[in-house]
């Protein structure tokens, strides 16, 4: 197991030399970013330690029941008030991301801030924005990297049911319920000691993927089977939604994650993409099952990046333009594969 103590002996004298923390998640939180907050912060506020949340934008519906959601404040909705937080903090640790960009409109104001700056995550090539950057692209999701933090720092004194709870929701999203992600033997132990707190798995299960409305399962059924193409020869399979589309099925945040993971249960799919039209841009998600690098095709043509199996990124211009552009870039990598 790798030795978290090059990490711990730092964060854990900034925890107690600290007035303010604050907590950042990224832009588009999904469910490891605001498990790996949540759990930070209720492990803190366990030990008395001032502690406030940040998000760049809204949380999406099944995020929002979770223990201490509601106390996160949302950049877009109050600027005021999260620039004041921003000011304020002497320690900014930030969850699940290494790139800058990735803090929305509160990226000027961080990049600014005098404060010391800690990165927790666990994707590839981290840039050098923060003081202490705490990577580990072996563990399957950030929350699961918190918590064994945590417990390098403090044992399992500080556990309690919400904060159990964030981190599981953090290891059930990024591993699609243990499905894909890099989750390992280590996880399931970690799993087996949040389990034993006594935390509700079925509610959990039940407000994360049972929590949807029908326009969503409709939008779902439409997505695969108007708007899905498949190209064998290139073991390809891509899904596109117009802004039309989302707002004929009353599309709210939150509604099409995971559609992109469906096309890769087709035999002989192991790419797949989703484009979803944004009023400026195309937003791109990527999976791959196997060795295909998505990360490194995001980045390449995208502006984007992620893990090698999940990444997203994005495009400024006309939904078939970018349809267009991503097919001709797919005929590039696989070209160059072959060449
Ligand atoms: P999703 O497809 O669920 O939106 O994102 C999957 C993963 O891809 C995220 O966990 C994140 O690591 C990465 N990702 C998605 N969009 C972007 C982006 O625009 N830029 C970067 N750098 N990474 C992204
Ligand atoms: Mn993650």
């Amino acid at each position: 197991m790798e030795d978290l103590s090059k990490y711990t002996k730092e964060l854990s004298k900034l925890f107690t030399s600290s007035e303010n923390i604050l907590l950042i998640c990224h832009i588009n939180p999904d469910g490891d970013a605001i498990g790996s907050q949540l759990a930070l912060y209720h492990y803190l506020k366990e030990r008395n330690i001032r502690v406030k949340m940040l998000a760049p934008n809204n949380l999406q519906e099944f995020l929002k029941w979770m223990d201490g959601a509601e106390q996160i404040a949302i950049f877009i909705k109050d600027r005021k008030k999260c620039r004041k937080l921003i000011e304020e903090a002497d320690l900014i640790i930030m969850f699940d991301f290494n790139q800058s960009n990735r803090l929305g409109e509160a990226e000027e104001y961080v990049k600014a801030s005098a404060a010391k700056k800690v990165i927790i995550d666990h994707h590839l090539n981290p840039e050098k924005f923060a003081d202490l950057i705490i990577t580990e692209p072996s563990k399957c999701s950030t929350s699961e990297l918190v918590h064994e933090l945590v417990c390098e720092i403090n044992g399992t004194q500080f556990l309690n049911k919400p904060y159990a709870e964030a981190v599981y929701v953090g290891i059930i999203t990024d591993t699609g319920n243990f499905e894909h992600g890099s989750y390992s033997s280590r996880t399931f132990r970690i799993v087996a000691d949040i389990l034993d707190t006594g935390i509700d798995k079925e509610k959990i299960r039940n407000m994360v993927y049972n929590n949807f409305s029908v326009d969503r399962l409709r939008l779902q059924g439409f997505a695969l089977n108007k708007r899905m193409v498949v190209l064998p020869e290139y073991n390809t399979a891509y899904i596109y939604l117009t802004k039309d589309d989302l707002k004929e099925y009353n599309h709210i945040k939150g509604d099409t994650e995971g559609f992109v993971n469906m096309p890769l249960s087709i035999k002989g799919i192991f790419f797949s993409a989703l484009f979803i039209e944004k009023v400026n841009f195309i937003k791109l998600s990527f999976r791959s099952t196997g060795q295909f690098p998505t990360n490194e095709f995001a980045a390449k043509y995208f502006s984007g990046g992620g893990h090698m199996n999940a990444s997203g990124g994005e495009y400024k211009d006309t939904l078939d333009n970018t349809i267009s552009y991503f097919l001709k870039s797919l005929k590039e990598i696989v070209a160059k594969s072959e060449g």
